[in-house]
């Protein structure tokens, strides 16, 4: 039986499959994609971990991944659904292939993308409408294109796209961004940004490809890209009833990741926390297993 089944591979998982791992434990990741790394691997530049400046994300989550490989670590491909508790341990259901058994679970498995519930945005997802500036930028050289949001991710998306397109709108609710004032700084400087301010997007238009966008105010935009960054909801569809969790969906839990099921625990992104990023999601990852190591051994 494994000791510690970690669900996720993004930096909260990497960091826990570590420390179970040097603990002189069995780890296993279980990882919804094939050689995922988290959605680090969509940040164009991490600037804030500390010795590691202005590091692409996809870099710096193949760092993570080829750490735990050289110690060992395993890796599964799947989908965990179900949560069942036995005598033994946990028993964990995947969408398809035959059910884990693990002493301990360390839950990591982050959060995705918010949608804004706009008209016609699902129609055109992949027509136009994209979660992730840096995987579908490229598409969009020379083109007009709209950010939506008004957090780091928007700012940083906003900035990055301004030296691809011709013009970047970035279109956000209120007055006040939510984001660094220095990136806010950065992009009033830059003449192909546009900052559209009070103002929310209706209704993606097109026919086979985005066209435009339309605003509450009846204005039009014409773009070809709408690039939506409005936040993260977390993945934790499948814990309803197996832990606690908040309004928003988040996993009741301290930085220890301890929830109110005895052995499972949480990592990262997943939990109630006030700073969602890559240097507390590895430091969750540690505590983590750290008790989880604990809790195997008694
Ligand atoms: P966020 O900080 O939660 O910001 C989401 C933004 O989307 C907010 O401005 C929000 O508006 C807006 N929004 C939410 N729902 C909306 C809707 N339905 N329609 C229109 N707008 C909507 O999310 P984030 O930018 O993804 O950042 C998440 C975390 O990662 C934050 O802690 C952030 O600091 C961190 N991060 C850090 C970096 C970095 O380089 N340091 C980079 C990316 C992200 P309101 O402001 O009105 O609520």
């Amino acid at each position: 039986m494994i000791d510690i089944l970690v669900i996720g591979s993004g930096p909260a998982g990497m960091s826990a499959a570590l420390y179970g791992k040097r603990a002189g434990l069995s780890v296993t990741i279980l990882e919804k994609n094939f050689y995922g790394i988290g959605q680090i691997a969509e940040s164009s530049e991490v600037d804030n971990y500390i010795g590691m400046p202005k590091m692409n994300g996809y870099e710096m989550g193949q760092k993570f991944r080829e750490h735990v490989d050289s110690l060992g670590v395993e890796f599964a491909d799947g989908e965990a659904v179900a949560f069942e508790k036995l005598a033994e341990g946990w028993q964990v259901a995947l969408k398809d292939g035959e059910p884990l058994l693990a002493k301990s679970v360390i839950y990591a498995a982050g959060a995705k993308h918010r949608h804004l519930g706009a008209e016609n945005e699902e129609a055109f997802i992949g027509r136009g409408v994209s979660y992730c500036a840096t995987c579908d930028g490229a598409f969009y050289r020379g083109k007009q294109v709209a950010v939506i949001g008004g957090g780091d991710t928007a700012l940083n998306d906003a900035v990055y796209l301004s030296d691809i397109c011709e013009k970047v709108y970035l279109i956000h609710r209120r007055a006040e961004f939510r984001g660094a004032v220095a990136t806010v700084n950065k992009l009033q400087e830059l003449d192909n940004v546009e900052l559209v301010t009070n103002a929310e997007i209706v209704k993606v238009l097109g026919e086979e490809m985005v066209t435009g966008v339309q605003l509450k105010d009846g204005k039009v935009l014409d773009v070809s890209g709408v690039f939506v960054a409005v936040g993260m909801e977390p993945m934790t569809e499948c814990l309803q009833g197996v832990v606690d969790l908040d309004k928003q969906g988040y996993v009741i839990a301290d930085e220890t990741g301890v929830t109110t099921a005895e052995g499972f625990f949480v990592a990262g992104d997943v939990r109630t926390k006030m700073l969602r990023q890559v240097v507390t999601a590895v430091s969750d990852g540690a505590n983590a297993a750290t008790v989880a190591a604990e809790y195997c051994r008694v």
